[in-house]
């Protein structure tokens, strides 16, 4: 038993909605494209889940956020796909994929081949039991990767009210968790291993103000320690979380934002994998010729770093790979080489920041910490290689990511300190 189409994406997250409203504006027929999804609902804007969907208020709900709202663009509900002969299989996974046969498996059995195949995948959140530890399966136990997840920790919170929650990690989903539980009157304490929160791209001086701002809110920080146990009550939920250097943390609720892994199992020994993602070209191409990557499972070259490959975990990244990968299908000889500029940000409490590019280098501070309108520029071989901004305007951020896109010449690191924002004007 099977069906065939022209156009298969496998995954229904970020990259597939993006992907889909790019399919249909260069012209697909109706029952050319399906996508395939372990989700039961139709693409949707993952960042809403550890924003709007956790307030305790007028919370955000589908179909408000489904793709591609996130970008100002239209919102293709179940029925914008209905209309346009988009096959939305949901709820299925595909246990197994063939590139050579150019099919792909659903769990239910069904054999559903393709001519060109869209791999959005993307990610799966690390669990506890990979770092040595227990306990993932307790009640109070949460992590957060999709709407399921989501609405567990919306009802678990709502049940731990004036209570306290211990949050392990120190990431985004660690940070922006934090913010939620506290918003919804949770006491938190943030447990991670480095020595501020962030570490991979905040600098000491950037993550002591968020830390300072967690604070005034009530969030207590365990720096540099891990959790070892958790003591459970009778009905296997975690009472007290144990940390490796003996402190115990009573609590009511644990999230978990450890990090995660790209879903490129159905492709490992077929398809040439680096960084943890599907390798691909500047097309979005895999080493098989039918088979592209988008989204958080492809790792490709960044032309603004010399065409280094990387892997990029955001969902800007996930939009501009996923219609990038569409055109060159779709138009191949018109579509150049991708220039993608790294770009990531977050919003929390009343704060909200963005960063461009790369962290690597010299950093330079500027702005008022104080005030919390502030930001950073990283520095390599005389240029500016990354921007960091709280706070900006709409037109800030347009400025330091062009100063970005452009490798500003830095001659004297002193002005970048004097004049901030206003030096990547000039841009
Ligand atoms: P995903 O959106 O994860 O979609 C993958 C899809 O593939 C899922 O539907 C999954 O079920 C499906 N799938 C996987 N394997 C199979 C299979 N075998 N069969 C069928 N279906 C399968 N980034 C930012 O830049 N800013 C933010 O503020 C931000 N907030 C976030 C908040 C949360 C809570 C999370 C979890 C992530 C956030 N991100 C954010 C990251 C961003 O959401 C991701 O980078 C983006 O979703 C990646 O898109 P994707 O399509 O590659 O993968
Ligand atoms: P991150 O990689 O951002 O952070 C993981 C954090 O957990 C790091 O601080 C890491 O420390 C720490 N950690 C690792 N192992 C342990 C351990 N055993 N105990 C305690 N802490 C540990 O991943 P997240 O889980 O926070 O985010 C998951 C995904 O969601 C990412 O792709 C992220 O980009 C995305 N996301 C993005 C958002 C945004 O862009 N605004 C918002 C929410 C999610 P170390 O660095 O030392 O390994």
């Amino acid at each position: 038993m099977g069906r065939a189409f022209v156009y298969v994406i496998l995954g229904g997250g970020v990259a597939a909605g993006y992907a889909a409203l790019e399919f249909v504006r260069r012209g697909i027929a109706p029952g050319e494209l399906c996508i395939i999804s372990e989700e039961s609902v139709a693409p949707y804007e993952r960042p809403a889940l550890s924003k709007g969907f956790l307030l305790p208020e007028a919370p955000a709900c589908l179909p408000s956020f489904h793709t591609c709202v996130g970008a100002n663009d239209e919102r293709l509900t179940p029925k914008w796909y209905r209309e346009h002969g988009i096959e939305l299989v949901l709820g299925t996974k595909v246990k197994s994929a063939d590139v050579k046969r150019m099919t792909l498996t659903t769990i239910a059995g069904e054999t559903i081949s393709y001519k060109i195949l869209v791999v959005a995948t993307g990610a799966r959140a690390l669990k506890l039991e990979e770092f040595g530890a227990k306990g993932s399966d307790a009640e109070n136990v949460c992590y957060l990767r999709n709407l399921a997840d989501a609405a567990r920790l919306v009802s678990i919170m709502q049940s731990c009210s004036g209570g306290n929650a211990v949050v392990i990690g120190g990431g985004y989903i660690g940070m922006e968790c934090a913010a939620a539980l506290v918003t919804n009157r949770i006491r938190v304490t943030m447990v991670f291993p480095e020595a501020h929160c962030m570490g991979r791209l905040f600098t000491r001086k950037i993550a002591d103000f968020y830390e300072a701002f967690y604070e005034s809110k009530g969030v207590n920080f365990i720096k540099g320690t891990v959790l070892s146990s958790f003591e459970n009550d009778s009905e296997g939920k975690v009472t007290t979380v144990i940390l490796r250097d003996g402190t115990r943390v009573p609590t009511h609720m644990v999230v978990v934002g450890i990090g995660i892994r790209p879903n490129t199992s159905l492709f490992e020994g077929q398809l040439t994998i680096e960084k943890g993602g599907i390798k691909v070209n500047s097309r979005m191409q895999s080493s098989n010729s039918s088979v592209y990557a988008v989204g958080d499972v492809a790792t490709f070259p960044v032309k603004l770093f010399g065409d280094e490959i990387r892997r990029l975990e955001h969902v800007d990244s996930a939009r501009q790979t996923a219609k990038h990968a569409v055109s060159a299908i779709m138009l191949p000889e018109k579509t150049t080489d991708i220039d993608y500029l790294p770009f990531f940000y977050s919003r929390v409490f009343t704060l909200s920041w963005q960063f461009y590019g790369d962290n690597i280098g010299e950093v330079i501070h500027y702005g008022d910490f104080f005030a919390g309108r502030f930001g950073a520029y990283w520095i390599s071989k005389g240029r500016i290689v990354g921007a960091f901004l709280e706070g900006g305007s709409r037109e800030d951020y347009e400025a330091i990511a062009k100063a970005v896109k452009l490798k500003m010449i830095v001659k004297e690191k002193s002005e970048l300190e004097k004049f901030g924002v206003e030096f990547a004007s000039n841009a």
